[in-house]
């Protein structure tokens, strides 16, 4: 069995606001193709122009190469280590980032082809199910009033969310504002639902304790990415003062920086982009680590539906399986792009059961989003 093609898919909204931390407004999708006429998909939350170009673009030295000159005759079901060639090939431009990204994608397509082929799903080829269905949280931008934040809380439980994270936005430019913000969620979503607060990279060590002992009241399940992606030391001091659990990582790729996060940054909570990360062949080291340190992981996953597919299958083979993230914003590409879509039951999803990922591409909707 060879790989024939691997097409990349660029698709993008009529109207995109770029001021909104929105990565529902446009979208990267890859299809491994085979001899064997099975294919696989997989997702990157990341730029999809640059994700293009990066699998479409000839070589320009052994250690800068097209993706899909990489892969193009190489068996699908090599998928250690065809990571290991994409990421070594891919050394003088990538190493993180974008390069990252698009291989996170491939390398899901791959596991895809690979449950395919054995015909179970990809949480079985991770270790197997322990879940037959994963509780999610609804995951929206803060909007910029209480009341907008209390008309999203009052929507989400409406539709039967047990959990709600708001986030980015206006959060970290004023205290009273933020403390008002969260206080609105809390107060629309009840007492029992969990509320998670992403702060958006906006804070420093000190205005992040403030802002967590003022709301204390609130109890919060986590709060996210206060600080920069790579400040380790001072996730370090927040934690050690914080009253509320750290999440961070859906900015990370590669085991390193999962690793730094939990032995020195004291983050209770790890969120791989399986878009982002390195795909299933890097997550599954993170669940390896996550055992090993006793640490939370909740994939962060905000686009289309093949994502929330693949975080559903890695997050069904954890150990503790506890969330799993859903984003409701208003976007074609976040609630269509699949054949079945996702219905919410008692504030979970079902894992997919079919071989792989076990969905498949709405086509007619994808041909009208893709962009050229
Ligand atoms: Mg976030």
């Amino acid at each position: 069995m060879k790989i024939t093609d691997v097409e990349p898919i660029v698709l993008r909204v009529p109207e995109v606001d770029v001021s909104r931390a929105d990565g529902t407004q446009d979208a990267f999708l890859v299809r491994v193709h085979t001899d064997e006429g099975v294919t696989g998909i997989g997702e990157a939350d990341t730029s999809p122009y640059v994700a293009r170009t990066m699998v479409e673009m000839p070589s320009s030295h052994a250690v800068a190469r097209g993706l899909r000159e990489l892969l193009v005759g190489e068996s699908p079901l090599d998928v250690g280590r065809l990571w290991q060639l994409m990421f070594h090939g891919s050394d003088h431009y990538g190493r993180g980032g974008a390069a990252l990204h698009t291989i996170s994608a491939i390398d899901m397509a791959l596991w895809d082809i690979a449950g395919k082929i054995a015909g179970v799903s990809v949480a079985e080829l991770l270790g197997g199910r322990r879940a037959e269905s994963v509780r999610v949280y609804a995951s929206e931008v803060m909007p910029e009033t209480p009341a907008g934040a209390r008309a999203i809380a009052e929507r989400a439980v409406e539709r039967g969310y047990t959990a709600l994270k708001l986030g980015w936005g206006p959060l970290g430019r004023d205290r009273e504002h933020d403390v008002a913000l969260v206080e609105a969620a809390r107060a629309a979503v009840g007492e029992e639902p969990e509320l998670m607060i992403d702060g958006g990279r906006a804070y420093t060590v000190e205005s992040a304790l403030d802002l967590l002992h003022a709301v204390e009241a609130a109890r919060l399940y986590w709060f996210e990415e206060a600080l920069q992606p790579d400040d380790v030391e001072g996730y370090a001091l927040l934690s050690a003062r914080s009253p509320v659990r750290l999440a961070a990582g859906e900015a990370d790729a590669g085991i390193m920086p999962f690793r730094a996060l939990a032995e020195r940054g004291g983050i209770a909570v790890l969120q791989p982009d399986l878009g982002r990360c390195g795909g299933f062949t890097v997550a599954r080291q993170i669940a390896e680590l996550a055992r090993e340190r006793g640490v939370e992981v909740v994939p962060h996953c905000f686009s289309s539906g093949v994502l929330v597919a693949a975080s559903l299958q890695f997050v069904a083979s954890l150990d503790h399986p506890t969330f799993s993230e859903f984003s409701v914003a208003d976007s074609p590409i976040a609630s269509g792009l699949l054949a079945e879509p996702f219905v919410l039951r008692d504030g979970r999803l079902d894992v997919p059961r079919g071989p792989g990922l076990g969905v498949e591409l709405d086509e007619e909707l994808v041909d009208g989003l893709r962009a050229r």
